[in-house]
């Protein structure tokens, strides 16, 4: 048996605008790839385009992997390669495979137009191909503007895309590509091709909307004697209209979920769901679980719509698993940098929130006590005096506790407290005391997230509130 060649597989983001929701689920396919076959995962930044390409659009490539947890293994700028690039072109000049062309654009229009008046598909008439190349040499040393071409053959190409089975492209309606622009810098068909083969690319998976130059980048391999890599063309992530997703329905810069407070694991969970699902129905998947069950043969050929209300449920699920110290650390981002949190606070709280944008709201009456209407602290029927009677009995109750007691050790004693009375009937006024809230967790783990000596202060601002009732 042949050894199996080592996957290798790529992503080649172009840093032209912030890191692309949709870039991030290749990246992430390609990355579960690689690591369910202890392959290599590289990143080849593809900033050819010198007038579109920005660092700062790098830096939200890089930021954006990193923060997915998306390690690669090696990395590569394109522009750094430019050289390599050329010696190929030189090789496909040499041996005929390529030519100079001088047509202007004027001319290019005017073949387009005969081609279209004769009720033909316009493409590269191939008026250049026969010009004798000591002559082409001749008018590029006299300065002639000019590009590089393939001589596409006029010949079917077909590959087997593990997403979609076969496809084929027929050359001879394709014209001969331009694979190098004027000076001989090399188009992102013919870059992106030497660097796959000659970093060893096994497998290209890729969004579909490139699906078009593949036959392309195969005319270029075989003109350069590159072994073919294995296809997968992923399916386009789509807005709820099934039209391509766009900023018009959703954000699609990762950057802007991160800033809402969307959690690593949730986003990472929900884009691997996009387009692809494992053989049973649970979804909830971790990182070790999707790496062990992907794969690229059940990755679906129609589109998939980006669900938000989908992303939401993956990321109060994550926020509610969290551990209480990993919470905290990630809230601090999304809260004002005074406040002092603790993991109590995040306890009480963590069943609330399906966003860490949220936090800010759900966490305030910790640092404020909001001013609330006196009668919210009786439970139903009860009247003040009892109110007062039954807060009286919670804080000596509190009073009585060590310094930093946890929730159950509160419950307890304060159950005890309570006795044979009815617990809304002390619980209630207590809760609305130490929140000022109508709706808040429960007094118990107030009190924990508080402390004693702050649940004493809200319980006397409750009693002296009281004294002065606003109804009457
Ligand atoms: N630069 C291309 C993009 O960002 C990637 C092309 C490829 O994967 O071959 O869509």
């Amino acid at each position: 048996m042949p050894s199996e060649k080592k996957v290798r597989v790529r992503i080649a983001p172009s840093p032209t605008g912030s890191f692309h929701i949709g870039n991030a689920r290749t990246a992430l396919f390609n990355w579960l790839f690689a690591r369910a076959h202890n392959g290599d995962f590289l990143l080849r930044i593809e900033d050819t385009d010198k007038e579109r390409s920005q660092k700062k659009f790098e830096g939200d490539i890089l930021y954006g992997l990193k923060w997915l947890g998306l390690d690669w293994d090696e990395f590569y700028r394109q522009s750094d390669r430019v050289e390599i690039h050329r010696d190929y072109l030189g090789k496909l000049l040499e041996s005929s495979k390529a030519y100079y062309c001088f047509c202007s654009k004027d001319e290019l229009e005017e073949q387009r137009q005969v081609m279209l008046a004769q009720g033909l598909a316009p493409k590269y008439s191939g008026k250049c191909r026969s010009l004798p190349p000591d002559e082409a040499l001749r008018r590029v040393g006299e300065g002639a503007p000019h590009v590089i071409r393939l001589k596409v053959p006029d010949t079917k190409v077909a590959f087997q895309d593990i997403v979609r089975g076969r496809i084929e492209f027929d050359g001879a309606l394709m014209g001969d590509i331009v694979i190098a622009k004027e000076g001989g810098e090399p188009l992102y068909n013919f870059a992106v091709t030497v660097d796959d083969a000659l970093l060893g690319i096994t497998h290209i998976i890729r969004g579909e909307d490139h699906i078009s130059n593949t036959p392309r980048q195969i005319f270029i391999m075989q003109a350069l004697g590159f072994d073919i890599p294995q296809f997968a063309h992923l399916p386009m992530i789509l807005n709820p209209d099934r039209s391509k997703i766009s900023k018009r329905y959703n954000s699609v810069a990762l950057t802007d979920y991160i800033k809402q407070g969307y959690v690593r694991e949730a986003l990472f969970n929900f884009l691997a769901l996009i387009g692809w699902h494992p053989k049973g129905d649970e979804e909830v998947m971790s990182i070790q679980e999707l790496i062990k069950e992907f794969d690229l043969k059940k990755v679906q050929k129609g589109g998939a719509v980006f669900s938000q209300e989908k992303l939401d449920w993956f990321n109060a699920h994550y926020i509610k698993e969290m551990d209480g110290r990993q919470l905290l650390a990630l809230a601090e981002e999304f809260v004002p940098k005074r406040w002092k949190l603790n993991e109590a606070m995040m306890d009480a709280i963590r069943g609330r929130a399906s966003r860490l944008d949220e936090l800010e709201n759900l966490l305030k009456f910790y640092f404020e006590l909001p001013d609330y209407p006196v009668d919210l602290l009786k439970w139903k029927e009860m009247n003040f005096g009892q109110v007062e009677l039954n807060l009286n009995k919670m804080k000596d109750a509190i009073n009585g506790l060590e310094p930093r007691s946890r929730r159950d050790v509160i419950e307890k004693k304060l159950l005890e407290a309570v006795g044979n009375g009815k617990r809304g009937e002390t619980l209630w006024p207590l809760r609305v005391a130490l929140s000022g809230q109508e709706n808040s967790p429960g007094p118990f783990e107030i009190i924990e997230a508080l402390g004693e000596k702050e649940s004493i202060r809200r319980i006397n601002l409750a009693l002296h509130k009281l004294e002065i009732p606003e109804t009457f």
